[in-house]
């Protein structure tokens, strides 16, 4: 999708620190990590969040918690633990509208996000 930084990033356009790629899905260091370890797993084909996919994407989308498992192995944080998350929309808290989950981990994350 034109001017969709992460179709861009999908597409070689915009540059990114890739670190793991396969048909569908991709995945990137995010640029303000907020953790030691913070990856965007997004999926190749643009899609603006969780309430914008498809029957045909649901196996793509699936697909991204068995991802986010390898990644957390290699980076070494499947047995201190890890979050993944997305956000959807506004209030969601979304910046970026092209659907992604945030794999965060490598220190103690607290137990929630939501600041009261
Ligand atoms: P969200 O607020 O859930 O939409 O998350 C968007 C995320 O994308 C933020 O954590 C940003 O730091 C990250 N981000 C924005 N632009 C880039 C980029 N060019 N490369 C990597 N991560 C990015
Ligand atoms: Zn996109």
């Amino acid at each position: 999708m034109e001017n969709c930084l992460f179709c861009k990033i999908v597409n070689g356009t915009l540059p990114a620190h890739i670190v793991y790629s396969d048909e569908t899905l991709t995945a990137f260091k995010d640029i303000h990590p907020q953790a030691p370890v913070h990856i965007l797993i997004i999926p190749k084909q643009h899609v603006d969040n969780l309430a914008g996919i498809s029957k045909e994407m649901t196996p793509v989308i699936s697909r991204i918690p068995e991802v986010a498992t390898v990644l957390a192995k290699e980076y070494g944080i499947d047995k201190t633990g890890f979050r993944l998350l997305t956000n959807s929309g506004s209030d969601g808290g979304q910046t970026v509208y092209h659907l992604h989950f945030h794999l965060m981990g490598g220190k103690p994350l607290g137990p929630k996000l939501v600041k009261d």
